[in-house]
């Protein structure tokens, strides 16, 4: 009996908790009976100040005869953190993250897993279909920050994915080896690589409650994936610094012939110049080396696997 865990990560839902395990429960129900399937749902409170506790303490008697399992944190530590916690406690073959706000429809999930069971693929992951009912200004920006990341990290990143997933328990163990703290799953998901399928749906209004995001915490969001795959920035300061070293090269050359051809009319001028350029082409060319050094150790220090395996014929 494949065991399917759902993870969920929830911050302040005590509103929408109670519409979303009861609509899991409906859909647990139906996939035993159709696949034969059995359930846990792991719930991860992210540091909630409202009833969210008491609702997954609720949760556990709406659910019998499906495994609860619920861990609280400290306080609030963000959705990354939240989504971590759930991976690295569910114990399922299949493994579901899923939000709170009934944004990821759970009636979704019988067709994922069928999709998975269809298609051997590791990893059946949800899309948007368009981005209505978004503000105007916030996917102008949603679409920059897809261009402008895809065009500067190897990693793939699609436009219009949520979190809301469902991968075997390979695919689970490959996203929590890679240890970084500064975690960006939509990249880490695409990193580890895997067989996904990719299914799209219609936009759906939260429950209850409102979106934890603002636009600045969105735009910071942005920058966190950017600097989390991609040394692009550094590398385009470090190569700058590298073409203006060389630039200054070439101007000290153009001030001494310039000095030997017309003189010097204001005394001085060529040699405090020169001084200038030099001193500014040495700075701006050890910051270069930096800039590379930098970029190296920063990937270092994130230690991820060099590889991840798939399949051996070895066991
Ligand atoms: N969430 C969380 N910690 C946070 C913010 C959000 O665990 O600090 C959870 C939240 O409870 C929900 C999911 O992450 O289950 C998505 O949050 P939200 O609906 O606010 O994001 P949106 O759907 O607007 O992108
Ligand atoms: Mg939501």
């Amino acid at each position: 009996m494949p065991l399917i865990s759902v993870v969920v990560p929830c911050y302040n839902e005590a509103e929408s908790l109670p519409v979303f395990v009861e609509a899991c429960r409906g859909v647990f129900d139906d996939m035993v009976e159709r696949f034969g399937t059995s359930f846990e749902m792991v719930l991860v409170d992210d540091g909630s100040t409202d009833d969210t506790v008491e609702r997954f303490k609720e949760a556990e008697q709406v659910l019998q005869g499906h495994e609860v399992r619920w861990l609280s944190f400290s306080r609030n530590f963000g959705k990354e953190s939240a989504l971590l916690a759930g991976l690295e406690h569910a114990r399922g073959d299949y493994v579901a993250t899923m939000d709170a706000d009934m944004q990821d429809p759970p009636s979704l999930l019988p067709a994922m897993y069928e999709k998975m069971l269809e298609t051997g693929c590791d990893n059946v992951a949800t899309r948007r279909a368009t981005r209505e009912g978004e503000p105007a200004v916030r996917s102008f920006f949603a679409r920059c920050f897809y261009r402008l990341i895809n065009g500067i990290s190897t990693t793939e990143f699609v436009s219009g994915e949520r979190d809301y997933r469902l991968m075997t328990r390979q695919m689970v163990n490959a996203v929590i080896s890679l240890g970084e703290s500064n975690r960006f799953s939509k990249g880490i998901f695409s990193w580890v690589g895997f067989k996904t399928e990719w299914i799209s749906y219609d936009n759906v209004e939260r429950a209850a409650g409102d979106t934890k995001w603002s636009f600045f915490s969105l735009a910071r969001y942005a920058i966190d994936g950017i600097t989390a795959f991609s040394t692009s920035p550094l590398q385009i300061a470090s190569v700058s610094s590298l073409l203006l070293f060389l630039l200054f090269l070439v101007l000290i050359v153009i001030i001494i012939v310039r000095r030997l051809v017309f003189g010097d009319p204001v005394a001085g001028w060529a040699s405090t110049a020169c001084i200038i350029l030099f001193v500014g082409a040495i700075q701006l060319f050890c910051l270069g080396v930096i800039g590379q050094y930098l970029a190296k150790t920063y990937l270092e220090t994130k230690s991820r696997p060099s590889y991840i395996v798939k399949e051996t014929n070895f066991g």
